[in-house]
């Protein structure tokens, strides 16, 4: 095939990539996004490997293999194991870095074009970032999933300098590949080691907050690819384009969440992050203050209710109950009651997490508002549901400075005349720590599977 004709479909390619960025940032527009960055890389994988004279019925074939094994797991898998599944996502990106970059050192010392410089530091990045990423993955997959590694954080003294130490060696070693590239043995040694880098990297964080620690294994597996591309001869434009899209979106997105956490990447990565801090206990600050409704009750309240704010959270999620809240919608929309869903941008275990299951349930989108366009408003909220939301929605982020969510912006549905907290127990959330919304005087608790109270209260509505 003419490399000009290549090179024009990839450069499709690349337009299609970022195009699907940019159609992913609303969801209104996210499902052709998604289909643009796909039609993108089907474009360039089937380009590349006719490029390579490959036999069509290879082509077919591993299309068919892959394409099954995708849609078997989009369909199984649940919303809420999502940041496992991108985890191992990522995970095959960095395996398949290692894989190419070593196929082609040995190509390169079995008479292959003799080796350039270029190649041989992006054979040893590859080999670098592609086993951190592959090892790294697989650890925050066991956390997430539960299997295999410790949930907590695993801690030894001098962690760090072991670190610093397995990056250094990797990094002589790599070195010496450059020197001697017949040393394919040392090329192996370096994915070891940064193998064993990527498992103590992910290791020491704790279970729950491996979302992060996911999106930032995507920007390095982003990383990984890109360098590969490089690895290749000629360097192959496509990957290397779709690695960096990559790389640069997953940081981004670790900015952001680190952002709306209050935290910075050094505190998430080395810090003590996961780590059971100082608070209050829940005795202190629960203590006989704390008021039970039913959904009866609440029924009767949205009689005299014209504005009521949901404020989902990962309960909900688990509790599977956006469609009963759309009911619930539904019906007070139907008795001029206006509805409004406040989405904080960490609800939940990974970014849009919300967003996501509430458009699956046909929530008009222009009814989801972000916590800074809903705060100054608060208070003209007559009621507020929290529903399967703990840290988002706790004050101690604004009052207590020693708190693991000091700092952290939150929706200030306690500024709201009354607040429903739909949950099953006074369970902590994320962070851990008690919430004194649960024991304020405009608050009543809702005990229960979200999605089962979320139902009554529509039948005890319809009964009205
Ligand atoms: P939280 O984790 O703070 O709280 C969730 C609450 O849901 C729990 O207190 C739990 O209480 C309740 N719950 C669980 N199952 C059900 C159920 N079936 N029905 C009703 N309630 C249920 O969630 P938030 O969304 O408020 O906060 C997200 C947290 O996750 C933040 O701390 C954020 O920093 C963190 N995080 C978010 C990421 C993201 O990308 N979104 C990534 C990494 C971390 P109970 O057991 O009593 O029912």
């Amino acid at each position: 095939m003419s490399p000009n004709i290549v090179n024009i479909v990839y450069l499709i390619a690349a337009v299609l990539f970022i195009m699907g960025l940019k159609g992913l940032t609303h969801p209104r527009t996210a499902v052709r996004g998604n289909l643009m960055g796909s039609m993108g890389m089907l474009l360039a994988i089937v380009v590349t490997l006719l490029n390579k004279g490959l036999s069509f019925e290879l082509i077919i074939a591993g299309f068919i293999v892959g394409g099954l094994a995708g849609v078997i797991l989009a369909v199984k898998i649940e919303m809420t194991a999502m940041p496992q599944l991108v985890a191992l996502f990522n995970g095959f990106g960095g395996g398949a870095s290692i894989l190419v970059a070593g196929a082609e050192l040995l190509r390169l010392n079995s008479g292959g074009d003799p080796a350039g410089l270029q190649s041989l530091i992006a054979i040893v990045l590859s080999g670098i970032i592609g086993a951190v990423t592959f090892w790294g993955s697989l650890i925050a997959f066991g956390k997430l999933q539960g299997v295999v590694v410790p949930d907590q954080p695993v801690r030894y003294p001098g962690e760090q300098i072991v670190k610093v130490l397995l990056l250094g060696g990797s990094l002589v070693m790599g070195v010496m590949i450059i020197m001697d590239p017949s040393r394919i043995d040392l090329y192996w040694g370096v994915v070891a080691i940064a193998s064993v880098l990527g498992i103590l990297l992910v290791i020491a964080i704790g279970g729950a907050d491996m979302p992060v620690v996911v999106a930032l294994l995507n920007s390095y597996s982003g990383l990984a690819a890109a360098a590969t591309g490089f690895v290749l001869s000629p360097p192959n434009t496509v990957l290397i384009v779709a690695g960096s899209l990559v790389g640069a979106s997953g940081l981004i997105l670790t900015n952001i969440m680190c952002k709306a956490m209050n935290r910075s990447l050094a505190n998430v990565l080395f810090g003590g992050f996961g780590e059971v801090q100082e608070s209050a206990s829940a005795d202190d600050v629960y203590g006989g203050k704390v008021k039970a409704t039913s959904p009866e009750e609440l029924a009767m309240l949205f009689d005299t209710a014209s504005r009521v704010v949901i404020v989902p959270g990962y309960g909900m999620a688990v509790a599977q109950a956006q469609h009963a809240v759309r009911d619930l919608y539904n019906l007070l929309e139907s008795r001029d009651v206006t509805v409004e869903f406040a989405v904080h941008p960490v609800a939940g275990r990974m970014p849009g997490h919300m967003n996501v299951l509430l458009a699956e349930a046909d929530i008009p989108y222009d009814r989801l508002i972000e916590m800074d366009d809903i705060n100054p408003t608060m208070k003209q909220v007559d009621i507020a549901i929290v529903l399967g939301a703990n840290d988002v929605v706790n004050p101690v982020a604004r009052t207590d400075p020693k708190s693991p969510i000091a700092g952290m912006p939150i929706i200030d549905v306690d500024k709201a005349q009354t607040v429903i907290v739909i949950k099953r127990s006074l369970s902590p959330g994320f962070a851990g720590i008690p919430n004194p919304l649960f024991a304020a005087d405009n608050s009543l608790m809702l005990f229960g599977d979200g999605k089962k109270m979320i139902q009554e209260t529509v039948t005890s509505l319809k009964e009205d």
